[in-house]
């Protein structure tokens, strides 16, 4: 068993408190992935985690092992960084082995170790070489590597795929994701990418200047954000959020059309007066037909950005600005004016002042 659990865990640097009675439990075989702003913590619970950052206070258990106060290689284990952080002088295959070698593990048996990791990681062909030798995405594939042979019970990655370029960040995603299929070993991930996290984590933890905001899988955190934080954060581009203002079942938009309260904000019909914002996704306009009755949003389109098998439009409603997600061939011309419905089911409401979810 591979549980990881984290329990009322805080830290400060000095007089500043980073994370504050945070709770987590990442269940084994389960692949959590940490997001957040930059600065809110998530590299320092990581390190945490691995024995490389000391507690101020809480409990960190692995396997239901109290781990807090062990090193780094009592706790089982593995870290991939960002930076790689190989040895220069040692090849490939003695980067994978090393720790292995510190162990005094036998050395057939660690030959053996590195093969099976080399071949599944598809470098069986480098191991010989020096990390000079190597591009970015094979270093990486190294520093995934010298994590495997260890065969840890958990494996904590810190922005692995951040110094890759594009086309070898999709294929390193589609691997990650590929052995943890296989193995189903314990991960913790830290990411700044939203398509890292939609599409490898069983369940996202998004966090909040050293707190947990929400936790849930990625379904669950794009449509049903518990906040604006949440849902701004999640989705790119990000949710239109509108000012309004809710009168007898009514939800007013300003500068925008006056609707009915939809079905799953029924509990709000008698509330006059409270102001709301309202979130739409990119994806939930649609042009509105001209035969349409229903309320539209009159958008000024100001900005038409093709992205291949879409195309963003960005325009003006009042003084507002809002992003719309379109097929490409149906946008309208810069500087058009189009009505534009959206879709009711997939309409967000919060409160304007404490910007938590309505739901
Ligand atoms: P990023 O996404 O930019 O990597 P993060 O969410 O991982 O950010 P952390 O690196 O965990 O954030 O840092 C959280 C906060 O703790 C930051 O405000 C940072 O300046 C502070 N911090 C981190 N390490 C130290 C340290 N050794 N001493 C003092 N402050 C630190």
């Amino acid at each position: 068993m591979a549980q990881v659990e984290v329990i009322q865990l805080s830290k400060s640097f000095g007089s500043i408190d980073i994370i504050r009675d945070l709770n987590l439990t990442v269940n084994d075989g389960e692949f959590v992935v940490l997001v957040g702003p930059s600065g809110c913590g998530k590299t320092t619970l990581l390190r945490m985690i691995a024995g490389l950052e000391a507690t101020s206070g809480g409990e960190i258990r692995i396997g239901g092992r109290d781990v807090t106060k062990l090193s780094p290689k009592n706790r089982d284990i593995a870290m991939v960084f960002q930076s790689y952080a190989l040895y220069p002088h040692m090849t490939a295959s003695e980067n994978m082995g090393f720790s292995l070698k510190l162990a005094k593990v036998p050395q057939a048996q660690i030959d053996e170790q590195v093969k099976r990791a080399a071949k599944m990681l598809r470098i069986e062909h480098l191991l010989d070489r020096k990390p000079r030798e190597l591009s970015g995405g094979q270093r990486q594939r190294v520093a995934m590597g010298r994590a495997m042979v260890r065969n840890p019970a958990v494996y904590l990655f810190d922005e692995p795929l951040s110094n890759l370029d594009a086309q070898l960040r999709t294929s390193m995603r589609a691997e990650i994701k590929r052995m943890h299929l296989e193995e189903r070993q314990t991960v913790i991930y830290v990411t700044h990418d939203q398509i890292e996290a939609m599409t490898l984590a069983d369940r996202i933890v998004a966090m909040r200047s050293g707190r947990i905001e929400q936790i849930g899988t990625p379904d669950e955190l794009y449509n049903y954000p518990v906040s604006t934080f949440v849902a701004s954060f999640i989705g790119s581009p990000e949710m239109n959020l509108l000012p309004a203002v809710l009168r007898d079942g009514q939800i007013m938009v300003e500068s925008g059309p006056n609707f009915a309260l939809p079905a799953a904000f029924a509990h709000l019909k008698d509330e006059n007066g409270r102001r709301v914002l309202l979130g739409i996704r990119p994806e939930a306009f649609h042009v509105a037909p001209r035969s349409m009755e229903a309320p539209a949003f009159a958008i000024t389109a100001s900005l038409i950005e093709p992205c291949g098998a879409e195309v963003y439009v960005i325009g003006e409603l009042g003084d507002r600005e809002v992003t719309i997600r379109l097929q490409p061939g149906t946008e309208p011309g810069r500087g058009e004016t189009t009505q534009f419905y959206a879709d009711l089911k997939a309409l967000h409401l919060f409160d304007a002042e404490t910007e938590r979810s309505l739901r």
